[in-house]
């Protein structure tokens, strides 16, 4: 359809009404704050949540493992702790958000479930629907993205969320809710629902629809942007960005047939970001492994080895960069385990809060890494943040966890 010049101006009014700006946002402070901090110096940093949810003998048992590239390259090349947990103590859940938040903080609990029906907060209207409006995580305490921005001068673009197309709850890692942090330090999320976001207002705004057509479309965005209702209305898109999701839409089109998919899509947005918008801090969400949900166990094992090759492929990007090569950190971990229960209908859940659905792990690779390396002793889940905390440079302040040691050369 050819952009009509005058209705889009009528358009971009009556959309304008709905969609208003973010009162969050404080720019003009931000930036002067950033012209303040000092430069980021430190090692890149990648983290990616093996998920959702993986046991240590499909993953890190060499006999039985579906991540040959994890267990059998890039182990030799770092540091693993065979023995991570999550803490058996009351409170601790075995499951997706809440094992992303633990990383991210480094605190059990420290967040609450807007998605809760028994939240007062949760509009009606985002109440019905789907599991993915269910668990809303909104931190309490800061995220390591947050503690980066707020010590470095790091843009926003520099600082990436990596989300699944079906998880919008995911949405809402990128940011707390603490008084001194918040969403002016946030990460910026790459993810299929942030591209559809970002097409269909760009759609509206060129003019592309005209009558009913676009007052459907209009109502579409309206529910898309509703979804992560943190933002206010709209999100940020700034330069970079929109020229990463423009540089997508021209390779892949607007079809969604032609992007890859499940995690795949989060391999090939992880890679186009190292490439175009150099993060200095990465976090990858894979959860092919989860499709296990669904009954079958050869998801479980299909989506480990698809994160697998994952890893392998944005390992292999990283090494064949020259600026990403020798300055960049590893970090790999499952957001929790899974159940060992084969009697169940539907074998390898989480949330039977069995000892195996706390059993995880998690490798170190890279700069300031010490390499061929097996630690034994138990640790905790929520010690991988201050650790990265401090391999970032910066101590993260309200983390329970400990600094695991033994990571560093
Ligand atoms: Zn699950």
């Amino acid at each position: 359809m050819v952009p009509n010049p005058r209705l889009n101006r009528r358009s971009l009014l009556s959309y304008g009404a709905i969609a208003g700006a973010s009162l969050l946002m404080q720019p003009q402070s931000w930036a002067a704050n950033l012209a303040q901090l000092p430069p980021y110096k430190g090692s890149n940093v990648i983290l990616i949540r093996f998920g959702g949810g993986v046991r240590r003998r499909e993953t890190i048992d060499p006999d039985h493992t579906y991540a040959p590239f994890l267990r059998h390259v890039l182990t030799k090349q770092g540091t693993l702790f065979t023995q991570m947990e999550l803490d058996q103590i009351e409170g601790v859940t075995t499951s997706h958000g809440e094992g992303t938040l633990y990383l991210l903080t480094g605190k059990y609990g420290g967040f609450i479930n807007s998605g809760d029906f028994s939240a007062p907060r949760l509009r009606s209207s985002t109440r019905r629907g789907s599991g993915s409006l269910r668990d809303r995580f909104e931190s309490q305490v800061p995220t390591l993205f947050e503690y980066l921005r707020k010590n470095f001068a790091v843009k926003d673009h520099e600082v990436l969320l990596i989300n699944g197309e079906d998880r919008t709850a995911e949405e809402f890692f990128s940011f707390s809710n603490h008084h001194l942090f918040g969403v002016n330090y946030r990460c910026q999320v790459l993810s299929l629902y942030r591209f559809k976001v970002y097409r269909l207002r760009q759609q509206i705004e060129a003019g592309y629809f005209q009558g009913q057509e676009l007052q459907q479309k209009t109502k579409e965005l309206q529910k898309l942007e509703s979804l992560d209702y943190r933002n206010q209305g709209r999100y940020v898109y700034t330069s970079p960005l929109s020229q990463f999701w423009d540089e997508w839409q021209q390779y892949y089109s607007d079809s969604g047939l032609v992007n890859p998919r499940g995690d795949r899509v989060l391999t090939e947005l992880a890679v186009w970001a190292l490439q175009r918008l150099r993060p200095k801090f990465l976090m990858v969400n894979y959860n092919d492994s989860d499709y296990v949900h669904w009954g079958f166990p050869a998801h479980y094992t299909n989506g480990i080895a698809i994160i697998d090759r994952g890893i392998q492929r944005i390992f292999e990007t990283v090494a064949a960069d020259a600026e990403y090569r020798d300055n960049t950190t590893f970090c790999i971990v499952p957001d929790c385990g899974r159940d060992s229960n084969q009697f169940l209908s539907v074998p390898f859940q989480h949330h039977f809060n069995s000892p195996s659905a706390h059993e995880i792990f998690a490798l170190f690779v890279g700069k300031g890494i010490k390499n061929n390396q097996i630690v034994e002793k138990k640790v905790s889940q929520i010690d991988v943040a201050p650790t990265l905390a401090q391999l970032m440079g910066f101590k993260a302040d309200y983390a329970e966890g400990k600094v695991l040691e033994e990571v560093f050369v």
